[in-house]
């Protein structure tokens, strides 16, 4: 297949988005960053005299998401100045530029219905060719683009990062009914030399592999701390670099993640599966789920399982 990713726009600048538009910096792959516009003003901006309307209101939370990526650990760029080669903005007002890129890849929240209307969006605007692709966690590939059109779909695929992107090698690369398999390959090819990615093609199933088994894991080790009344650091101590995984365990891995995600992320499987026994299992927690209603989302505000430093 005669075909090349030479710029990429990422949409959604949060833990993922960020990471995953500072990892194709890494490999000389310009990308546009597009989050929402702001729905408010800051206490700066008010105290500068900005509206809603200035550019650089508008572009804020994809401006901010790069000018954080120099401070986030690990780095998640090779080297600081590569942070030149992502163009922050919004969506609202960059739409048409996804016309321009060769690569469009979703990276927003993980809710089926905000999924859809962002895809309708970008069919709006898309020029035939580009692969469109979505990092969900678990959402399927189908029902995002239930409602596209055929070209569209033959586009379209899941290409699922891990956390964070430039560390982690697996990429599971997930293939709608309709996606074209020469695509596919074309992707696997890419990921695998050019961001150097260990791709695994996974189906279109509730969490797809990686998140199927993963929280599986992670919430049985959730019940069995409730039920035996282990601590947040005794359940960490003996789940982290002691048993051979590297620096994040289990909790300390829940607030990396974000809990509001990992909440959406077990709600997918518990709302697309009928066997009573895995319904049981991807359960979220009562209390999992008050800290997320309270704003303790993990790294991201701050406060999760632990506060950050
Ligand atoms: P996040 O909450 O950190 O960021 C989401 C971003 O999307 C926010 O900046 C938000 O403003 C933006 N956004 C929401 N709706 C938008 C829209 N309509 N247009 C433009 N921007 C919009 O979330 P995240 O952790 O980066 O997760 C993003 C996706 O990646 C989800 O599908 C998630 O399941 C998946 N994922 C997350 C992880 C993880 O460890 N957090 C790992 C793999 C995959």
């Amino acid at each position: 297949m005669n075909k090349s990713i030479r710029k990429a726009a990422v949409i959604g600048s949060g833990i993922m988005g960020s990471g995953i538009a500072a990892h194709l910096a890494n490999v000389g792959i310009p990308c546009l960053l597009l989050d929402m516009v702001p729905k408010q003003l800051t206490d700066e901006e008010t105290a500068k005299g900005l509206t809603l309307e200035n550019p650089a209101v508008r572009n804020r939370l994809a401006a901010n998401a790069i000018a954080k990526l120099a401070k986030t650990k690990p780095a998640p760029l090779f080297d600081n100045s590569f942070a030149d080669r992502i163009t922050p903005g919004n969506l609202e007002d960059h739409l048409s530029q996804l016309a321009q890129v060769d690569w469009i890849i979703e990276v927003v929240v993980e809710n089926l219905d905000v999924k859809k209307g962002l895809l309708q969006q970008i069919e709006g605007v898309w020029k035939p060719g580009t692969i469109v692709s979505s990092n969900t966690s678990g959402i399927s590939i189908n029902a995002m683009v239930a409602t596209c059109g055929d070209e569209f779909k033959k586009h379209f695929m899941g290409t699922h990062f891990f956390n964070p992107p430039r560390y982690m090698k697996l990429l599971e690369i997930i293939p709608g009914q309709q996606t074209d398999p020469e695509l596919v390959t074309f992707m696997k090819g890419f990921c695998e030399k050019l961001l150097g990615k260990g791709v695994v093609l996974a189906k279109d199933t509730p969490n797809f592999i990686g998140n199927r088994i993963g929280t599986y894991g992670l919430l049985v080790t959730l019940k069995e701390m409730t039920e035996n009344g282990y601590t947040v650091e005794e359940v960490d101590a003996v789940t982290g670099p002691a048993m051979g995984r590297p620096k994040s365990a289990t909790f300390r891995t829940l607030d990396l993640v974000g809990l509001d995600t990992f909440v959406h992320v077990a709600d997918n499987v518990y709302h697309n599966v009928t066997d009573e026994h895995e319904q049981r299992i991807f359960t979220v927690p009562l209390a999992m789920k008050s800290m997320v209603e309270k704003g303790w989302l993990g790294e991201k505000s701050g406060q999760g399982f632990y506060l950050k430093k």
